[in-house]
């Protein structure tokens, strides 16, 4: 395969933006690091050097927490309409700069362009927008006299000063996703991306300065042991977001737990889809193809795990062949493109090691092998006759790989199913409303499609059942995340 580099004119955007980066963004501007070290940043589409950012110290991590708490107070004290408005000019800004922050997404973190662009970006936006309106309705008890004499007044209170720590399949999404809601609800925030894809956050640096006061939201880069790890233990960190593997979720889980302060957690997943015999099977093929494939399968509710009704065997395999053929692999900006590469050269081989580790039963039957040439390119692939307790089927695989089991009756479909740690996502294909029901109640999973796969907006909520997490994301439930509930009592005799 022979995979073109194109878009030299458009990755001059990114260029400039990475050419600004000469520190961390506190208190409303670039500001040295405190260390020498930086991070090289490539573009996964080519293995090109983009450019570099700090390898940020302990004290950098310091001097934004610092920042977040100065401008803390006064941030809460604004009205939830007035810090509305101020999110909804965001939201604005990253509309009319759409394009540019496309192409940064898309060459930075390997997206398809045509994906980032009209379906990933204006999901962006609509979360801004749904944070900062969702906040000036912040549900709490009645206040009233539960007890005589007395009379109780409840109010719903930021925690103060927010940390979050992003991976790097969805960086801007689940920068916005961690940052809106905390600021909505009158918290500071520092944000630490992850070390391969820097510069949508940078960049959403630059326009929230252009937007709102200086500290409320500030930037540090830098890798998760030093950065990272200085930041989830802070002791003026109230509440730490992280988002990434359940290993490192455990080791922030742990810092954070030091300090005595909440943690939101989101650990991946490892999607079971189920297909019973009566499923509308084109239908399904369709779904499950774009839920295994989209973002090259980096996706922590990625259609990967596929328990398929026996009789229906052949027909998905040939089905799901014939749609994994028809996708191009290529250059990001390349609008024809529909499969970006992995991120990094990592990721790959993480992702190869896993099919090569596969038991002698499970046959590669499309895909399975790294692309020739530059860039970290990995086909779509089929691996069929796994064994369950196999590690292909067990841990996440992220990448665009599904597995194929078999299964006769309900029960062993959702045995398979719920028989992973992981408890994100999951979903059910059939055409018999009685089995949707009873298998959705089946499941453990904090999000379950029926005859759907890969669909959501920032108004629904993202919960990892089991492993895949503790707390919530977006929805109501995701903003509360960032409040604290205070229960004043007056006595009125
Ligand atoms: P990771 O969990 O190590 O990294 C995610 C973020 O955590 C990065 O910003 C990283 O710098 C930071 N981090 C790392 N160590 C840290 C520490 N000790 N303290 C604080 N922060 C720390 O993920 P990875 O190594 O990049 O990827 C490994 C696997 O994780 C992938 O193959 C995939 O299975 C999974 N993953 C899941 C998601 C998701 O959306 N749930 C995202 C990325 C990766």
């Amino acid at each position: 395969m022979t995979l073109s580099t194109i878009g030299s004119d458009q990755r001059s955007v990114l260029r400039t933006l990475a050419g600004r980066v000469t520190g961390n963004f506190i208190d409303g501007r670039w500001t040295p690091s405190s260390s020498p070290d930086t991070i090289t940043v490539l573009d996964p589409s080519t293995g090109r050097e983009i450019g570099t950012v700090p390898a940020s110290s302990a004290a950098d991590i310091d001097a934004a927490v610092a920042a977040a708490r100065t401008a803390q107070p006064g941030w809460a004290a604004l009205t939830p309409a007035a810090r509305s408005k101020f999110l909804l000019d965001i939201a604005t800004l990253t509309e009319e700069l759409l394009e540019e922050i496309s192409i940064i997404e898309a060459v930075d973190a390997g997206k398809p362009i045509t994906a980032v662009r009209d379906e990933e970006l204006p999901g962006v936006i609509d979360a801004m927008r749904f944070f900062a309106g969702a906040a000036r309705t912040l549900p709490a008890p009645s206040s009233g006299d539960y007890l005589e004499g007395v009379s109780s007044i409840m109010r719903r209170e930021p925690v103060g000063v927010a940390a979050g720590i992003t991976p790097w399949n969805y960086p801007l999404l689940q920068a916005v996703a961690k940052v809106f809601p905390a600021l909505a609800t009158g918290n500071t925030y520092v944000l630490k991306p992850a070390e391969t894809t820097p510069y949508s956050t940078a960049w959403l640096a630059e326009i929230v300065a252009r937007v709102l006061p200086d500290g409320v939201f500030n930037v540090v880069f830098g890798t998760g042991a030093v950065a990272g790890d200085a930041l989830a233990r802070h002791p003026k960190v109230d509440v730490v977001s992280f988002t990434g593997s359940i290993e490192t979720g455990r080791k922030v889980g742990i810092a954070a737990a030091d300090g005595v302060k909440k943690a939101i957690m989101e650990l991946g997943g490892n999607s079971p889809v189920i297909v019973f015999g009566d499923a509308d099977l084109e239908s399904a093929l369709d779904a499950i193809a774009i839920g295994g494939l989209y973002n090259t399968g980096q996706e922590c509710m990625s259609a990967s795990r596929v328990i398929v009704h026996a009789s229906l065997l052949d027909a998905f395999v040939d089905g799901l062949k014939a749609r994994c053929s028809r996708e191009k692999l290529g250059d990001v900006l390349d609008p024809t493109t529909t499969i970006g590469p992995l991120n990094s050269a990592q990721q790959r081989d993480r992702v190869l090691a896993k099919i090569e580790a596969r038991t002698s039963g499970a046959r590669v039957v499309a895909g399975g092998e790294n692309c020739e040439g530059d860039g970290f390119f990995f086909p779509p692939t089929i691996v069929v006759g796994v064994a369950d307790d196999e590690e292909l089927v067990q841990e996440e695989i992220f990448g665009p790989v599904f597995t194929v089991q078999t299964f006769e009756t309900e029960e062993q479909a959702i045995a398979l199913a719920n028989g992973t740690r992981y408890g994100l996502a999951s979903s059910v294909f059939t055409s018999n409303v009685g089995t949707a029901t009873r298998v959705q109640n089946a499941l453990n999973f904090g999000t379950v499609w029926v005859n759907n796969h890969l669909v959501f907006a920032a108004d629904l909520p993202v919960s990892g059942f089991g492993a895949s997490g503790i707390g919530t994301e977006n929805a109501e439930a995701g903003l509360l995340e960032y409040t604290r509930l205070k229960h004043v009592m007056v006595d009125n005799r």
